[in-house]
Parts: C-alpha cells; structure tokens; sequence
C-alpha cells in the first residue's frame, strides 16, 4: 500500500491552512477480503489461522503452494523484516511442514515494515490461501483529493511492493460519485493498460463496485495493490488496504465493530460512547473533571504539588448520573490509582446532582477503597457539600477551594 504521507503529500498539500487531525477505522487484509467478496470483487478464499499446527493442517488442505501472510495494519509486509528469522511478511510455501515452520517464526513476532513503528507490529494472525499464478500486476485505489474536493481514481500497470517508488507513474482520474466513471475515462483506462474488450468488462465491473464501496461504507481511501492478472487472463485482488472516515462511525456500526483494540484503547473507547474523553496518562491519582480547561488545570496544580494523574477524564458539560457512574468504574478499575480527586464546576450541572452521584457511586461499590477528595464550585454548591458530609462516607474530603483540594490528595496519596 501506498503510506499515508505519500498519499497526503499527493492530495492533501502541505500549504493549505488546516492541518485536521483525522482519525480513520482501517481493516486487517482478511476483513478487507470478506467486504470485497461482499461486493463482488475477485479475492483469494482465504482462512485466517492463529497458530503454526493450524498454519500446516491449512496447507495440507490446500495442498498446494500456499501464500502465508501476517495481518498487521500497515503495508510493506512483503519487504518487511521479522524479529524472528528476518524474513518477510509475505511468504510462499509449498509443504505443510514448510507452513509449519514458517508459521512458527510468524506467529508470536514483531514484523517492521516501512510503514510500522520501528519495533514493528506484533502478530498474532496469518491469512493463509492458495497461491496465485500472476501475471501481471496493477494498482487500482480510490481516494479523496481534498484540492479539488473530488473523489479521484488512482491507477497504474506497474502495481505490486514497488508502487512506492512508482508513485509519478499513477494516471489519475477524477470523477463525482454519484455518477461513477464516464465511458471516456474507460476506454482511456483500456488503452493505457492494454487491456482487451473481454478484460476490460471484468475491470470495469470491478471498478463500478469499488467506487459502490467506497460511496456505500464511506471509506476515505480504498486500495487494491495488487490486482493481479492471471497467464489465464482472471484478474483477482491479492491486497487491500481501506480507510474509512470515522465520521461515518454511527452508519457504519458493523464495519466500526470490526475494529481491534488493545485494552487500553478499550476503556477510551467505552468511555467516548458515553460521552467521557478519558485519556490515561503515566500516574496514580485518578481524576473527574468537567471541562478539557479545567481538567488541564487540574492536570497542572496535581504536578505543582508532586502529585502526578493516572489519567484525564473529562466528564463534559452535560455530565449525567450515568456518565459519572461510568468513570468511577473507569477508575475503580484502574489498580494503578491511589486518590481521586473530583473537580467540578457547576454552570450547567448542579453541584447536588454531582454529589448524589458520588455517593450513589460510593454505595455501589461498598465505599470507595482510596482516599477521595472532591471539589464542588457553583450551582447549588452549599447543598452538594452538606449532602457528602451526611453520607457518612468516611475516605471522602469536601472542599470548596480547588488548590487545597490539589494539595489534600498529593498529600493523601504521597502519605500511603
Ligand atoms: P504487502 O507487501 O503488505 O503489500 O503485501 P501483498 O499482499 O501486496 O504481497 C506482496 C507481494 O507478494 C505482492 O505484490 C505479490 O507480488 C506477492 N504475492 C502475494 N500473493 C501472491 C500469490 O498468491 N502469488 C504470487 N505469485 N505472488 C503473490
Ligand atoms: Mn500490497
């Protein structure tokens, strides 16, 4: 695939006034696979596989030379370099036993590519099918170019791992959605790859439904690489790499629950569906703020006094008893914390309802098992505070005055 600077600096420019920071849900290759099979676009039967025995009972099956290849989001896997035997992520076998082995140095490693952080990605899956015979390989993508705010179609002959250093001899065509590729564009595609009436059907139609594909699930880039053609003249899709705009995440929701994420991601996850950005950070005080400005703040004086935060947890304006129940679970599950400190400023919320919360929050788990400190500024502050002290909570502090509030859980915390 082609690396997302690559792409950026094709379509995006440097020079323009907004740099946005765009998260996108991509696929692993087999699920990218299955949406093209979805759409009738020519892809391996392939079986993913999580250990080197299956790797081998899958080659036995197939038997014949068979294509293992590590799932990791990001390209190159071909010429990339394994921690284990220094070997690529895409291999040719042609014996179970063969399978076997290589499996076993691909399963359980890092794989660095030119596109992975440089300790490279970890793998825990292989994509396993019946080697191709290829012919000839092309580059087929779909992307946005963001200059002209058109879709464009991105194509080339020369497809396959050195696309990248191919880059200048990608035609380019743009085109609306809604009505696809006009009958020029076709036949100029025709000449320029060769192809002949009977293959251009086939790619015809295999364009027609990646650009129904990439309209459908909203994608933001949609990358066949390579589409290969056979010495019999088939043309099917090896790889494929697809973005898709995380704007889209509320139509989209059985494509975003393909999404993988480490346990950390998780809890950011659960917690954004709520309505929380929470955001973990290296220390052991817990925090429940509303407002990204006062969470920073609170962020701040925790350090000035020697404190430091477990995390960032902001509860938003319109924080509810839901939203608040979420985070102490968030940070009641968080063994690393061992004070919270609950900053909030009633303008919208009232300070009582922040309070009725918490001790609802207490009394669900048997009381807070750390030191917490909680600060209350605003609506209906008085009768918040009163409402704390008559719980008869004992390991909950109330204070009006956010730098004693900071001092008291640094202190709390540092005395455990
Ligand atoms: P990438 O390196 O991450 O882009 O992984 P690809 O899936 O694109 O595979 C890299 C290269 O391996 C492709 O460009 C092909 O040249 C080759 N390859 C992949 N599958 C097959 C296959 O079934 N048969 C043959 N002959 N080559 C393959
Ligand atoms: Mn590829």
């Amino acid at each position: 695939m082609i690396g997302r600077r690559t792409l950026s600096r094709l379509f995006q420019g440097h020079h323009g006034p907004f740099k946005m920071q765009v998260r996108h849900l991509n696929l692993l290759e087999y699920q990218s696979h299955k949406l093209l099979r979805d759409f009738n676009i020519p892809v391996p039967n392939g079986l993913v596989v999580t250990s080197a025995e299956e790797a081998r009972k899958v080659v036995s099956d197939i038997s014949a030379p068979s294509v293992l290849k590590a799932q990791v989001l990001a390209g190159g896997r071909g010429k990339g370099k394994y921690d284990s035997d220094g070997k690529g992520g895409v291999r040719i076998v042609t014996w179970p036993k063969e399978a076997y082995e290589n499996a076993s140095q691909m399963l359980g490693y890092h794989l660095t590519t030119k596109q992975t952080p440089p300790g490279g990605l970890f793998v825990n899956k292989l994509y396993i099918y019946k080697a191709v015979d290829v012919a000839d390989e092309f580059y087929l993508a779909l992307t946005f170019d963001r200059g002209r705010g058109m879709p464009v179609l991105l194509i080339s002959d020369v497809g396959g791992t050195n696309i990248e250093s191919n880059i200048d001899k990608l035609q380019k065509f743009w085109f609306h959605l809604p009505t696809g590729l006009t009958t020029e564009i076709i036949s100029y595609i025709q000449a320029q790859l060769g192809f002949s009436d009977k293959e251009m059907v086939v790619v015809d139609k295999i364009l027609h439904q990646m650009i129904k594909l990439f309209r459908e699930k909203d994608a933001t880039l949609l990358e066949l690489n390579p589409l290969v053609r056979t010495h019999d003249g088939k043309f099917i899709c090896l790889d494929a790499k697809f973005s898709f705009d995380n704007a889209a995440r509320f139509r989209q929701e059985e494509l975003f629950s393909l999404e993988e994420r480490s346990p950390e991601e998780e809890v950011e996850y659960q917690a954004s569906k709520l309505g929380l950005s929470y955001v973990r950070l290296d220390g052991n005080i817990g925090n429940i703020v509303n407002g990204a400005g006062l969470a920073m703040a609170t962020n701040d004086l925790i350090s000035l006094y020697g404190g430091k935060c477990a995390n960032f947890l902001d509860v938003g304006g319109g924080a509810t008893k839901q939203t608040l129940s979420k985070a102490f679970e968030i940070l009641n599950n968080d063994s690393r914390i061992k004070g919270i400190l609950v900053n909030i400023y009633g303008g919208i919320v009232r300070c009582d309802m922040i309070a009725e919360s918490i001790v609802a929050a207490a009394n669900a788990t048997g009381g807070f098992k750390v030191p917490v400190v909680v600060r209350l500024q605003g609506t209906n502050c008085p009768q918040a505070l009163q409402l704390i002290e008559n719980s008869g909570l004992d390991n909950v502090i109330v204070d009006a005055d956010f730098e004693s509030a900071a001092q008291m859980i640094v202190d709390r915390v540092g005395n455990m």
